[in-house]
């Protein structure tokens, strides 16, 4: 049983009006313990909030003398989009201009995530990773691209099944200086 909270109803309970809202039994077997499920699925799906750049980061910046740009490719992106609370999916690309600090890999992944599992427009996902990896490292510049596909847009409405969104958000040297810029999107498009 989920903890009660002091007012109002339970996430399960929510799920479970919602289910009989559909005008489903919520008494049959594939659907009872689905309230239980689908709370623990959204909990996850959004556990985005309980984190923090702090915690994710830990200590993990290192010292490099290194100014050549770092780009992490084909990041996998999972998340949902607040409008409809249904998934969009796809794929991050990170690259920055190191000034004295670099960050381990598997940290700008988490960065991903963090910001991915909470409830999000594209756009805005976008720049919170640029501006957080902008930040933590202190770069000359930085540059993020998502290109992600919707099921809002793909499962009702319109249904355009193929149709991917692009965002990117360039800061710094990744705005400023086209040779940068064509550098990232030629990287990142191989
Ligand atoms: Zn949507």
């Amino acid at each position: 049983m989920a903890a009660r909270l002091k007012k109002g109803i339970t996430m399960q309970e929510h799920f479970k009006k919602i289910i009989e809202a559909l005008g489903e039994d919520i008494t049959r077997d594939g659907l009872r313990d689905t309230p239980q499920r689908a709370e623990k699925a959204l909990k996850f799906l959004t556990q985005g909030y309980q984190q923090s750049v702090k915690s994710i980061v830990n200590g993990a910046l290192f010292e490099s003398d290194s100014d050549e740009m770092i780009i992490v490719k084909d990041v996998e992106l999972y998340s949902l989009c607040e409008h409809h609370l249904l998934p969009f999916i796809g794929k991050c690309h990170v690259a920055y201009l190191p000034q004295g600090k670099i960050i381990g890999l598997s940290k700008i992944a988490r960065i991903v995530d963090m910001y991915a599992r909470r409830l999000q427009v594209q756009e805005r996902l976008t720049k919170q990773i640029a501006e957080t990896v902008s930040e933590i490292v202190g770069a000359s510049g930085v540059g993020v691209i998502i290109e992600a596909k919707h099921l809002c847009m793909m499962m009702r409405g319109v249904e355009k099944q193929n149709s991917v969104m692009t965002t990117s958000v360039m800061l710094g040297r990744f705005r400023e200086d086209r040779r940068t810029r064509g550098e990232f999107l030629s990287l990142v498009q191989k």
